[in-house]
């Protein structure tokens, strides 16, 4: 098997949550993955969570990509995490304006993720960044075109490869690309993939980033509702084949979401086995 596949995770917040992440991420370092990405909580509030977590990862021998938010940060307390992360070895940064902790305004001194990719990149031409692209438009630009405006000018500011928002349809990423391409963006997009495996957790991400689920999904997992083991099989199985499609179709790679959680991503990796196509990502630093 290729190493194409990227996993990511959050900084948790307590001694057990550590200790479990720890077993999820021993599992599925055995499905040899292209590097583990570290969520960072907006204004800092994980910064020492997120840079331990990444530390553990790269002391075990394997690649970790933090992720850095902008929004309610200022530019020396980014200046002294990227250093950090450099100091640290790491190699890639997924570098996002990230979603406000509920009740702030929008503070700090940037306002969009384009801003601390060009920040990043006028002071680093070795670092690969990644940053956010949404298939589906992103929920606060209500223009699709707009959005993919947007993101042409992060890119231009200087990433190197797009990981999409989650999303269960695969025709909004096979959509999502074309006009992408069509604007210009050349870096690879790599969708990004969660697995579902609880029904309430399904209906809170669906309300916060807006991603379609497919009726005829829905109604399967509204059949299902009291059987919590069903609905992982359902999830594994709905993600399974939208990631045989994808891998079919030549993406650069797939991310998922596992939300520290290992069984569903083992499951759907092992059945991919043998199956990816493509070039390898993230490419190298480019610039
Ligand atoms: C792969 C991935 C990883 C993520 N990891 C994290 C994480 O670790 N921590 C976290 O807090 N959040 C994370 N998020 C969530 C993300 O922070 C939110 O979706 C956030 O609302 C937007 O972040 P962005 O980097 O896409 O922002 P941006 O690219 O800045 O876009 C935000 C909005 O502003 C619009 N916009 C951009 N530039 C302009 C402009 N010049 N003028 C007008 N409008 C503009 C865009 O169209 C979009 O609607 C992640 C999302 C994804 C897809």
């Amino acid at each position: 098997m290729k190493r194409d596949f990227s996993f990511e995770f959050f900084p948790p917040k307590t001694a057990e949550g550590i200790e479990k992440l720890r077993a999820t991420r021993r599992q599925l370092a055995q499905l040899e993955p292209t590097f583990f990405s570290v969520t960072y909580g907006a204004g800092g509030s994980t910064r020492d969570g997120t840079l331990a977590t990444v530390l553990e990862i790269i002391g075990e021998g394997q690649s970790a990509a933090p992720h850095l938010s902008c929004v309610a940060s200022t530019k020396a307390n980014l200046r002294e995490v990227i250093a950090q992360y450099k100091a640290s070895g790491i190699k890639h940064i997924v570098a996002l304006r990230g979603d406000l902790p509920s009740g702030l305004a929008v503070s700090g001194e940037f306002r969009y993720a384009s801003e601390l990719v060009r920040f990043i990149r006028e002071r680093d031409h070795h670092l690969c960044l990644g940053g956010a692209g949404y298939p589906e438009g992103h929920i606060e630009t209500p223009l699709r075109e707009d959005d993919l405006k947007n993101l042409k000018a992060k890119v231009d500011a200087g990433l190197d490869f797009v990981i999409t928002q989650l999303f269960f349809d695969n025709a909004f990423y096979f959509d999502f690309v074309e006009r992408a391409r069509r604007v210009g963006i050349n870096v690879p997009i790599v969708p990004g993939i969660m697995p579902i495996t609880n029904i309430e957790q399904l209906e809170r991400f669906v309300r916060l980033c807006g991603a379609t689920v497919p009726m005829r999904l829905v109604l399967q997992l509204e059949r299902y509702r009291d059987d919590p083991d069903a609905v992982v099989q359902l999830g594994v199985a709905h993600a399974t084949v939208q990631c045989m499609e994808l891998l079919a179709r030549g993406v650069p790679g797939i991310h998922f979401y596992t939300l520290n959680k290992s069984p569903a991503t083992r499951l759907i990796v092992s059945a991919l086995k043998g199956r990816v196509a493509g070039p390898p990502f993230p490419p190298g630093p480019s610039r």
